[in-house]
């Protein structure tokens, strides 16, 4: 506890509560297979505007429940080592019980056609917290948490079905309204609930949650049901014995207000700009064109890398389970806004209060507030069609990537690139919902999805109060969750109050702390001090090195190493390690002992080993997907801390890209972006302190921040 956190040396495919410290009992399973089959599902569809709402997310991930499999089966391992890596990605994908079992004959409902398949994996997924009666949320959600849960809960059994199906084993996802199972049974015989007369419940959540289960053919060392006298020892519970998520971190959350982070944000100083010049006049609109991914799609990163994006986010069997739930979010992210307004969303502080606690309820982790200024739009879609801001407000969702998977990583091997996709799944279903409730309101509002985003979400970060910008780059910094989470954003004309910008001493940090420098495999990451970049102070990351790393990496999914080693990167709640709790403490009320402080937490965290991979929480299989078939991959990168590597900003130069080598909105043939030009362009690349001057003095924009807006011959 002192230098580890309490959870350090629990598995995760244990999941975050001591249900392996419940009495179990075999007969029980003996009981329910003797028991007469269900007849029928007894779902009741929701009858609340986002419970519908939220009901229609529902269906659209129902479509993947079932589908192809895999023509050759996945060198996988044995029973146990298979249920391991099953319940990991359960609870990875955030699920509050996992557990496996046989599927009985009972278990299969009387008047469904029943498939062959032994074994359920089966989770259930807790409803979120009501919010208080006097905030606008506990009416719109009044009714539909158990639909949220049960929409959470599909996310994770289709998305997991997908993976199993993708090793080349049949599997089917069920859930409420969608089943040939009898999910109380399943989740009595996988060891997560006990009868009672009124249908099921868990010994720590109550009857306040969803199921779902994934039925397969995929053999599983199976759980054992719980005794009907299981009770949780308190003191145990209290203190978090094992590693699990203790009572009193479980209960300091729920004595927080419903629109408050799980983190203490609101004692962060605040600021009135961001800690790094943003000259807001200077900085240019981009088209998507320029985005580094889409260049590598269109060529411009040449031909391996074009080849790479394509299967880039299939390369793992479970992204390619992801990949398909998240994209058919895509085309429901514009929609109609309803003619009739409701009365009541006038008041900027209620409807801020009100959108928090709907987001934090939906699953976001961190949430902030701005006005969206005109440079955080892109300025064309990638057909070259013109984008005009269309909304004032941004509601920025921060996802946390998940602590504990990122701890087992090298942050480069097989499951980095599963770390992006959950995060883009969870925030395109929250701001998606979020979206489409508004606009039954009478309200405009867009989700701004990694797959689909018009703004640049980084300055919206920022300026929702929600982090610094680090050295990593084109990365903002949160005090409590690090580096390591996705954004995702909702524009909407709702009246908002806004936040403002942190400082929480990360500049200072930073220019003590190379870590990320140091570690990133391809020196992506500058070694020297911030630059103006576009109208940005800045540590300017080479993004062409970066993105043709994560695409072609041979030896991983993606990558996301900085992330991953970053001193930031780590657990601050009441069963964090003393030596984080009491550094952030430090860090975010005595910034006056920074000097002092910041070279030794830099120093410690190398010497400790913070940083390297627990072998602990690796739940996942290295598995490659290649045409369509799960392989053992050739090679995978197993890198721990490289304390020793010498670093030079002289050595290691980083490229620029500024606006005026961008490719021009509506491109559609390769603009080749050539290094060694970005690299000697540092000559024309300006210091702060030279920006800062040139302005005072009255002088223009430099030439390269103005972008090329035509397709030559257009
Ligand atoms: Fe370097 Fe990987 Fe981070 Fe890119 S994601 S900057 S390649 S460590
Ligand atoms: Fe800043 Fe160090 Fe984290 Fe890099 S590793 S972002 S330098 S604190």
């Amino acid at each position: 506890m002192l230098i580890r956190d309490a959870g350090h040396r629990r598995p995760v495919e244990w999941g975050s509560y001591p249900l392996e410290a419940l009495e179990k009992d075999p007969l029980v399973a003996v009981a329910e297979a003797e028991t007469a089959p269900l007849s029928s599902d007894r779902y009741a569809a929701p009858s609340t505007p986002l419970g519908q709402v939220t009901a229609q997310y529902t269906d659209h991930f129902r479509q993947f429940c079932d589908g192809e499999v895999a023509v050759v089966r996945a060198p996988v391992g044995d029973a146990q080592r298979c249920s391991a890596e099953v319940k990991g990605a359960i609870y990875y994908l955030d699920a509050s019980h996992a557990g496996i079992c046989r599927v009985p004959p009972s278990a299969w409902l009387a008047d469904k056609v029943s498939v062959s398949h032994d074994y359920a994996a089966v989770l259930l997924v807790a409803y979120g917290r009501a919010p208080e009666t006097d905030n606008l949320a506990y009416g719109w959600l009044d009714g539909a948490s158990h639909e949220i849960a049960r929409m959470r809960a599909c996310e994770i059994a289709v998305s997991v079905a997908g993976h199993i199906r993708q090793l080349g084993f049949a599997a089917r996802a069920h859930l409420d309204g969608d089943t040939l199972v009898d999910l109380d049974r399943l989740s009595v015989l996988a060891g997560l609930t006990q009868r009672t007369p009124a249908g099921v419940a868990s010994a720590f959540v109550g009857n306040r949650f969803a199921i779902a289960a994934i039925t397969t053919e995929y053999p599983m060392a199976v759980d054992t049901a719980l005794a009907a006298q299981a009770s949780v020892t308190s003191w145990r519970y209290w203190l978090g014995i094992g590693g699990a998520t203790s009572g009193r971190e479980r209960n300091r959350r729920l004595r927080r207000a419903t629109h408050l982070s799980r983190y203490p944000m609101e004692q962060v100083k605040r600021v009135d700009r961001p800690t790094t010049l943003i000259f807001d006049d200077e900085v240019p609109r981009v088209p998507k064109r320029a985005n580094f991914f889409a260049r590598a799609a269109f060529g411009d990163l040449g031909s391996k890398a074009q080849q790479e994006v394509r299967r880039f986010a299939y390369k793992h069997p479970l992204t390619a389970g992801m990949m398909f739930p998240l994209r058919c979010l895509v085309p429901h992210q514009d929609g109609k806004v309803s003619a009739h307004r409701t009365n009541g969303l006038d008041d900027p502080v209620a409807n801020s209060l009100a959108v928090r606690s709907l987001s934090y309820h939906l699953g976001a982790d961190l949430v902030g507030i701005c006005e969206i200024p005109d440079y955080a739009w892109y300025s064309h879609h990638l057909d070259g069609s013109e984008i005009v801001p269309y909304h004032k407000y941004a509601v920025v969702m921060l996802i946390d990537q998940g602590f504990e998977t990122m701890e087992g990583a090298s942050g480069d091997d097989w499951i980095s690139g599963c770390q992006s996709m959950r995060g883009y799944i969870r925030g395109a279903e929250i701001a998606g919902i979020m979206a489409e409730f508004l606009r039954g309101q009478g309200v405009p509002a867009r989700p701004q999805t990694n797959a689909d985003s018009d703004v640049l979400q980084i300055p919206l970060v920022l300026l929702a109060g929600l982090g610094e910008l680090s050295r990593i780059g084109e990365l903002v910094l949160n005090p409590y969750v690090g580096p390591r989470f996705k954004s995702v954003v909702l524009t909407t004309d709702l009246p908002l109050a806004v936040d403002r910008p942190i400082d929480f001493g990360l500049q200072y940090f930073c220019n003590h702390c190379m870590k990320c420098a140091r570690e990133c495999p391809v020196n992506a990451i500058p070694f020297g001090p911030k630059v103006m970049f576009n109208g940005y102070e800045i540590w300017k990351p080479d993004v062409e090195r970066c993105t043709s790393y994560r695409v072609t990496n041979q030896k991983g999914s993606a990558c996301g190493r900085c992330m991953k080693t970053c001193p930031w990167n780590r657990v601050v709640s009441a069963d964090g390690s003393l030596i984080h709790r009491l550094g952030t403490w430090l860090g975010v009320n005595a910034r006056w002992l920074e000097p002092l402080l910041v070279p030794i937490l830099v120093f410690l965290d190398d010497r400790l080993g913070f940083g390297k991979r627990n072998p602990i929480k690796r739940w996942w299989m290295d598995l490659e997907v290649v045409d369509g078939v799960c392989r053992t991959p050739k090679a995978t990168n197993e890198r721990d801390l490289d304390i020793r590597k010498r670093v030079s900003a002289e050595k290691t130069p980083v490229g620029y890209y500024p606006a005026n080598v961008m490719p021009p909105p509506g491109s559609q043939e390769p603009f080749k972006a050539n290094h060694k030009n970005a690299i000697a362009r540092a000559a024309e690349v300006e210091t702060v302190p030279g920006a800062v001057a040139r302005r005072e003095a009255g002088g223009s924009t430099p030439e390269h921040y103005i972008p090329i807006r035509q397709v030559e011959g257009r």
